[in-house]
């Protein structure tokens, strides 16, 4: 059998993984998918090559390498330990956890699994909904080299730019670090629109200036227009998502003794703003909580 025709197992058909299936069924991989949320199964199953497993015990026993794409480590674990799906898994499964989970759960997930036979990766991913559609997403990898080499086919399928990271957790590691530096010039791009705008500068052409100038990054040049000044605030990713991996790296940079004075209040500011925007929020609605004059929670 070749890879291509390996049925990959495909937990969590939310934004990202939606179109992550369809570019699995497009590579030629059979795909057998499973989420809780039985619409998005149900739509997912109209893909080519896809098909919905009727639960994640089912998914389990019938395939031999299984993607997560789940919101955060409390319901990877919860999903593996808690309800019994990685008992089920048989001996010599590949399991690549794609999802922003917690690097310290990661470790101690892939030495359980080990005990199982089972090999873990992690392989979360950056580029957003637009990457995803386009199987061109940033992918960091952690695991050892055998398990990950499995792993490349399947990754190939959904990013262009693959990085091994390091051993076990070290791809969930650099993913919220990555994610640290890319919330903390997201909030200084709102605030020095808003801060321009209160001058009297026309924001859209202060983000032009920031565009062209030292100030340029992936909020200039992606979200600025498209999701804040539009007021569509909708990239499809969650602010309780963001504020997650920030947290995440906060705490890693506290296991490792590393300065984070800039970290701890980016921290501040995006709990301020997911309790202020509630619910559901974008993260591009961070712009709204900054010119309503956010404040750091607590
Ligand atoms: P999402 O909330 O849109 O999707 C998550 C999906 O998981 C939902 O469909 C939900 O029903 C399903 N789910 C939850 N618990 C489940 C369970 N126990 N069994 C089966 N299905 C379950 O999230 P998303 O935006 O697709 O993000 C997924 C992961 O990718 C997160 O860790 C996120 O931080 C990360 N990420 C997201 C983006 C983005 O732009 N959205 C970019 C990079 C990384």
């Amino acid at each position: 059998m070749t890879q291509a025709t390996q049925t990959v197992g495909f937990i969590g058909l939310g934004q990202m993984g939606r179109p992550m299936v369809e570019n699995l069924g497009r590579a030629g991989f059979p795909v057998l998918a499973f989420d809780l949320d039985a619409r998005a199964l149900a739509e997912a199953a109209t893909l080519p090559k896809v098909s919905a497993a009727e639960s994640a015990a089912e998914l389990a026993k019938r395939a031999a390498t299984v993607v997560l794409m789940l919101p955060d480590s409390r319901i990877v674990d919860r999903l593996l330990w808690d309800d019994g799906f990685a008992a089920r898994l048989a001996r010599g499964t590949l399991l690549i956890d794609m999802g922003s989970s917690n690097p310290m759960n990661t470790r101690e997930n892939a030495r359980r699994l080990a005990s199982l036979g089972v090999a873990l990766v992690d392989a979360p991913v950056s580029g957003g909904v637009k990457r995803a559609v386009s199987a061109s997403l940033a992918i960091m990898i952690g695991g050892e080299a055998e398990p990950v080499a499995r792993a490349m086919p399947v990754l190939s399928a959904l990013g262009k730019t693959l990085i091994h990271v390091g051993g076990s957790g070290s791809g969930h590691a650099i993913k919220a670090l990555n994610n640290y530096v890319s919330a903390a010039g997201l909030a200084a791009v709102c605030e020095a629109l808003d801060a321009a705008q209160r001058f009297g500068i026309d924001p859209s052409v202060a983000n032009r200036v920031f565009d062209a100038s030292t100030g340029k990054n992936n909020t200039t040049e992606n979200k600025v227009e498209a999701f804040m000044l539009s007021g569509r605030f909708d990239s499809g990713f969650a602010l309780a998502l963001m504020r997650k991996d920030l947290q995440t790296a906060l705490s890693l940079m506290d296991g490792v003794d590393a300065s984070k004075g800039l970290a701890e209040r980016c921290v501040q500011l995006w709990e301020g703003a997911d309790q202020a925007l509630g619910k559901g929020a974008d993260h591009t609605a961070f712009y709204r909580y900054a010119r309503e004059g956010g404040q750091p929670a607590g």
